[in-house]
């Protein structure tokens, strides 16, 4: 019994040496550990997988960087408006959460090299009538706060008499759309792409890029953590010619 209880004891500790957990004692105390924060649900980019993980392209690329420069971090999910928040008030060092770059924000932020593009568009329950914006004039839709996609919504509210719910994080804002709360919401055209691709339960109703077309890229406070940004974009460059990213890339995304 006191055998099989230090087996035991010793598969534990293993354990948490591999997944990293109370590593305090081994690690050195001027190795600095980020804290980066991301958003809660936005897959393919960073969510909960059925085993319980929190997986997702960014995630992974967070990790192969960290990995390629050698830098620690603590990942904190906290939802997009809330993360960018955390970076606002340095309580985070910094943001990966498809957080687009644009001008506005970069009065704010400095940012990586962009790693992904994006659109924004429109959704609607898939059995809807519903095929244009058009269609859904009048109606109620719902928005995620402090996103480029609620920019688009609020850009054509007047125009399409659209009345905007706000909501901090996509699932939420998709129960709205599912529950019939609201007739459609916005989102990032890669994520809502690739929740109609896994069953979702909308469809795609109108892509915007023009203004909206807006690359995604790892963010920093302005003037700070320059140290991290050039880590950054070095891991990235790396991983990018060594075929990391697009494996990453592709494990999420058909090729
Ligand atoms: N790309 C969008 C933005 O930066 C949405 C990001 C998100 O919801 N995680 O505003």
């Amino acid at each position: 019994m006191k055998k099989a209880l230090s087996i035991i004891l010793v598969l534990v500790m293993a354990l948490a040496v591999l997944t990293g957990c109370g590593g305090g004692a081994s690690s050195s105390d001027d190795a600095k550990t980020y804290v980066i924060a991301t958003d809660t649900v936005f897959a393919p980019f960073e969510f909960t997988n059925e085993a319980g993980e929190f997986v997702g392209i960014d995630v992974d690329i967070l990790a192969a960087v960290a990995e390629d420069q050698g830098f620690a971090y603590d990942l904190q999910s906290l939802g997009f408006d809330a993360a960018v928040a955390a970076l606002e008030s340095g309580q985070a060092d910094a943001v990966i959460a498809g957080m687009s770059i644009t001008a506005d924000r970069q009065l704010k932020f400095d940012f990586s090299e962009a790693y992904y593009d994006s659109t924004v568009c429109a959704a609607v329950k898939a059995d809807s009538t519903a095929a244009s914006l058009d269609d859904i004039k009048g109606s109620a839709v719902a928005v995620k706060n402090g996103t480029m996609s609620a920019k688009w919504a609020e850009s054509i509210a007047d125009a399409y008499e659209l009345e905007l719910t706000y909501f901090d994080d996509s699932a939420m804002m998709y129960q709205a759309v599912l529950s019939g709360n609201a007739v459609a919401c916005f989102e990032d055209h890669p994520v809502m792409a690739y929740g109609v691709s896994q069953g979702n339960g909308m469809k795609l109703l109108a892509e915007e890029a023009g203004d909206f077309a807006t690359p995604y890229g790892f963010a920093v406070q302005k003037d700070q953590n320059a140290e991290l940004l050039e880590m950054f974009n070095a891991g990235l460059a790396n991983i990018k010619a060594n075929g990391k990213y697009e494996e990453i890339v592709n494990s999420y995304l058909a090729a």
